[in-house]
Formats: structure tokens, sequence, C-alpha cells
């Protein structure tokens, strides 16, 4: 526990260097609108414990602090070595990524995934409040049980490594799909694109630890977690 809180401090004040004013409220419009100066680790809104049992205090440690931390530094290196992709805001990194080539795709999506995925998780449970987004989940998939049903179908068909979303598009509709590796919705060609507004992240570093093969088990345990408010915020800022 002790070690969680140093650990936490520690993130906490070398995120503060590179973000500035990044914060739960600010990160969606924030995070993909900084540009490298050089990337930073987000910081998270809660304690590497405050999501068991749901997600181990040892996985979330290793997540953040070591695999986020990586594709921020293979990204930060990249950045350095390319004089065209210097003051690129994240966001831009990713809609160009497969113009600028595997190390802009894999790590800018892997800083802008990881750095979503921890604001969409919450120790403390929430549920919808806004009309609009209940309106669109049933509009765009009959009812919110149907929404979390074709969304685990999703998670659990991605085969590999990868990310599993819910999105809208510019017509207000809600879509489901999945993407491999460190793909996203914002990069141009690929499959499907939109602005995410709910992601898991399915590669076994996120579970492996905890739930070994049994990633049925980590995605019902997950839905537990689901930030609702955040989910609501990125909708209604669409
Ligand atoms: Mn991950």
């Amino acid at each position: 526990m002790k070690n969680n809180r140093r650990q936490f401090i520690k993130t906490a004040a070398l995120g503060t260097i590179g973000l500035g004013l990044l914060s739960s409220e600010n990160l969606f419009s924030g995070i993909e609108a900084t540009g490298g100066d050089p990337f930073s680790l987000p910081i998270l809104p809660y304690t590497y414990d405050a999501l068991e049992p749901m997600i181990d205090t040892l996985t979330m440690t290793i997540h953040h602090s070591k695999h986020h931390q990586a594709y921020i530094n293979n990204l930060n290196k990249h950045i350095a070595a390319n004089v065209n992709l210097q003051g690129k805001s994240l966001y831009e990194l990713c809609v160009n990524a497969k113009e600028y080539g595997p190390v802009v795709r894999n790590n800018a999506g892997g800083h802008y995934n990881h750095s979503l995925f921890w604001e969409l998780m919450s120790p403390k449970p929430t549920t919808i409040k806004n009309e609009s987004l209940n309106q669109a989940i049933n509009s765009s998939f009959g009812s919110f049980e149907k929404m979390k049903e074709l969304f685990t179908e999703a998670a659990m068909k991605r085969f590999g490594s990868g990310w599993a979303w819910l999105m809208v598009d510019s017509n207000n509709k809600l879509i489901i799909n999945s993407t491999a590796n460190q793909d996203n919705p914002l990069m141009n060609g690929i499959d499907i694109t939109g602005k995410p507004i709910l992601a898991i992240d399915v590669w076994e570093h996120a579970y492996y630890l905890h739930y070994q093969n049994k990633r049925a088990d980590y995605v019902n345990a997950w839905w537990s977690l689901v930030n609702w408010q955040k989910v609501e915020q990125l909708f209604l800022a669409h």
C-alpha cells in the first residue's frame, strides 16, 4: 500500500511536468491536442490498488508505469529523430498514423489508447445519467443490455492483441468494433473510424496475471469499473 502510494505520487509528479493541466476533466480535449514536448505519462485518477479485485494492483502498476511508459518513450525517441513529426499533437499523430509509419502507429496509438482507458474506469460505481446518451444507445442498439452484449462480443472476438471500442459517428450513431494492436478509430485508413467514447484493452498484459487465459472473466469484471460520467462527457463533446 505504501509502495503504491509512493509510486502514485511519483507518477503524478512526472505527469505534471509534461502535460500541465491534464486532469480527468480535460483529458480528451487536452491530451489529443497536446504536442510531444515531450509526451509524458498521464496521472492516474486513482491509486494502483483502487480497482481491486477487478484489476489487481500488480497489473495496474506494470500496465501504467511500464507498458504505457514504454509507448511514450518510444514515441518521444522517434519524434526526436524525425523533424517532420515534431510539434504534432497526439491527435494529428493518430489520425495520420498510417502515413507516418509503424513506430508512430504503434506508439502514438499506445499512448492515446491507454490515456483514454485509465480515465474510462472508476473505483466508484457510476451509472448513465445523461438522457441523450441513453437515447443514442437505445436507438443504435435497441437497449443498454444489447450494447453491452455486442461490445463484450467485440472484445472477445478480437484475435490476439487489441482493443474494443464504442464510438460515435458524425450522425450521432453509436458503433461498436475492435482494432488490432494499438490501432484506434481515429486513424485514417483503418476499417472503422469515429470518435471513441468507451474502450477496453484486451491485450494479455491487461489481464493475464490475475485472469490468465480467461479473457471473458476480465471483460465481465471490467464492466463494473466503467466510468459512465466520462463516457457521457466524451459523447457530449463529440
Ligand atoms: Mn495495454
